[in-house]
């Protein structure tokens, strides 16, 4: 049986206008709409409100960040309420290029918690800046699992997602992407780690993404061999062809 296969588009701060976020929606709504692929748009949040009434009911918005308290003296932060409130359905949380502007773990377990208490689906980021040949990053990345876990409960781990992003396979820096064959051993890595802080069971259900440097070329092989459950896209998903292209092969899968 064919798996359903989850696409999440982070447009980061793109586009630059209304009129072109609207466009963008418009025309990846229309050619993906019907499709089993789950597809998840995360626009700036200035532009989720408008977009919001643009998707026929369809669960097709998320964040890409959110504060983890519900209101108050926060200046320049959104939270789980105003999202809620606007059709957002996943929220992605520690992102690598957050925490490069001072996101720590601690936070992101808080911001965890607040969106599992909201009912969003967490689209949790980890990922390494480097690959060594000692793999000291495999202990990277076990303790951002267990520190952004920290506090949530085994009951809560169903509505989170893993996002795998190896930071050097990222954005217009990246020095490269994972081979399949890699993506799968990093996958297991991340299940035995989730095996041995949760169980088997919890380690077996929870869906892992790949995430870096995700085109139309390189999709179709991370998805079939990768072992992941989807991916998550970055500059790919600002351009209506190519994110659909993307689409259209997990729609194969
Ligand atoms: C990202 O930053 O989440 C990402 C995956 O970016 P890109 O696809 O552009 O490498």
């Amino acid at each position: 049986m064919k798996k359903k296969q989850i696409i999440v588009g982070n447009w980061k701060m793109n586009p630059r206008t209304l009129l072109e976020a609207r466009k963008l929606f418009d025309s990846i709504k229309k050619e993906t709409e019907g499709m089993k692929t789950e597809v998840v748009l995360c626009p700036p949040s200035v532009f989720i409100g408008d977009l919001a009434l643009r998707t026929g009911g369809k669960s097709l918005l998320g964040s890409q960040n959110m504060f983890f308290e519900e209101e108050g003296a926060f200046t320049g932060e959104i939270s789980a309420p105003m999202l809620k409130s606007l059709s957002v359905k996943h929220l992605i949380v520690g992102h690598s290029e957050r925490r490069a502007m001072g996101e720590t773990n601690e936070m992101i377990s808080k911001k965890i918690q607040a969106g599992i208490k909201a009912g969003f689906t967490v689209i949790l980021c980890i990922g390494e800046k480097e690959r060594d040949s000692e793999s000291a990053y495999l202990q990277k990345l076990k303790e951002q699992i267990i520190a952004s876990l920290n506090g949530v409960s085994k009951k809560s781990l169903i509505k989170i997602i893993i996002a795998y992003e190896p930071i050097w396979a990222i954005g217009e820096k990246a020095t490269g992407f994972v081979d399949s064959a890699t993506l799968l051993e990093t996958i297991i890595f991340i299940r035995k780690v989730l095996n041995d802080t949760y169980d088997q069971t919890s380690a077996h259900s929870m869906k892992v993404l790949y995430g870096g440097s995700v085109d139309e070329k390189n999709a179709s092989d991370l998805m079939k061999e990768g072992g992941v459950a989807g991916l998550l896209i970055g500059r790919a998903s600002v351009d209506a062809k190519k994110f659909v292209t993307i689409v259209k092969i997990a729609e194969t899968i």
